[in-house]
């Protein structure tokens, strides 16, 4: 067999244990997930109603173009049907971005550390990840700037960023963008823009009209609820939408899941009752990391990285025994976790089991 050679060494994605495994292994019954980011509100009531009517169309193919929700979808967002395309959720966009664009040996610039998915699928396309550490857990965009050359194709700005939940404000993102050659593609990731309360927080949506080379990724997976269901979606100029698109596979969004996407689109109160929870959860959080003396970084997402001056990977175990899972294995934050805004039950559950593992670490050092 002949690979290519960029993937030979390419790790498999390791993503969060489930649930039910960590029951089953540790012999817990009561576990809480707090390590991917899902909503732990669920999705919106519509959507039962939305999948079910759907149902009776399971051997029919999708709409490969999505064309209803597209057009309800722009309404939204105020933009134009041509400027919009989904994806099995924003990573395939990210993953279609990458087979659009690079060469083998071309260079793409983004934070490290930020979403591990751009810098895996560059690689799978032989390019070079130009990794630009991030100043105080925030992506450095005067750094950024300074590593683009005439190799760069695309830039990645995760905002809020993924692992750190920081963010780039509007000023900032927009004196990025006066200066960056017009030829490089700025890829704006948004997955979590609904959660944002700060009013410095840029909607890059806002902004596509005055830099041709930004798209905005947005996802169904986060606020909305439907991780399951592998729905996300790309803004940008219509030329830019068109290069994507032609590269997409006919069907890559299901009937359900377009479904479900356009009954979430319309239930705006729920959206803006979790952003509400979550903004609450977030506060619960810090003043309990305050309490405790950890250090964390702002939360504008709905995830919160926090120190927990101990190896992340211990932590993390002996969060696990406590039946709470969270994410850590951050190369640049050895000593930090990111954990989800979960329900106030779930925050609470979190925050006594990280005290008792405070303590009992302490009692062993
Ligand atoms: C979750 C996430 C996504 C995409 O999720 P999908 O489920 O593939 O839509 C994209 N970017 C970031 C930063 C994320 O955290």
């Amino acid at each position: 067999m002949l690979p290519k050679p960029q993937i030979v060494n390419l790790p498999v994605y390791q993503p969060g244990k489930p649930i039910e495994a960590v029951k089953r292994e540790l012999g817990l019954t009561e576990v809480v997930k707090l390590a991917s980011n899902e909503n732990p509100y669920g999705c919106s009531p519509r959507v039962r109603a939305a999948i079910e009517a759907e149902l009776a169309n399971l051997s029919i193919y999708p709409d490969g173009s999505a064309v209803e929700l597209t057009e309800e979808l722009a309404g939204y967002l105020g933009v134009n049907q041509d400027q919009i395309i989904f994806g099995c959720g924003s990573d395939e966009i990210i993953a279609l971005i990458a087979r659009a664009f690079f060469l083998p040996g071309d260079e793409t610039v983004m934070a490290d550390q930020t979403f591990s998915v751009y810098k895996s699928n560059a690689d799978i396309e032989g390019a070079v990840s130009i990794e630009v550490p991030l100043r105080d857990g925030t992506h450095d965009l005067d750094a950024m700037l300074d590593a683009v050359t005439d190799r760069t194709k695309a830039v990645w700005i995760c905002n809020p960023n993924n692992p750190t939940g920081t963010i780039v404000s509007e000023a900032e993102l927009t004196a990025f963008l006066d200066r960056i050659p017009g030829q490089v593609l700025v890829v704006l990731d948004e997955a979590y823009a609904e959660f944002v309360t700060d009013p410095s927080y840029a909607n890059g949506i806002r902004l596509l009209d005055k830099y041709p080379n930004l798209i905005v990724l947005r996802t169904f997976s986060k606020i909305f609820g439907l991780a399951s269901l592998r729905i996300g979606y790309g803004v940008g100029q219509p030329a830019v939408i068109k290069l994507i698109n032609q590269v997409r596979e006919p069907f890559n969004t299901s009937r359900i899941g377009q479904a479900a996407a356009r009954a979430s689109i319309a239930d705006h109160d729920f959206v803006a009752d979790c952003r509400e929870k979550n903004a609450k959860g977030i506060k619960y959080l810090n003043g309990e990391f305050e309490r405790l003396n950890l250090t964390y970084f702002p939360a504008h997402g709905n995830f919160i990285m926090v120190d927990v001056q101990a190896p992340a990977q211990e932590m993390f175990e002996e969060l696990l025994k406590l039946g709470v899972i969270v994410r850590a294995g951050f190369s640049k934050y050895p000593n930090s976790i990111r954990v989800t805004v979960g329900s106030e039950s779930q925050n609470k559950k979190f925050i006594s089991a990280l005290e008792q593992a405070l303590q009992q670490r302490k009692a062993r050092v």
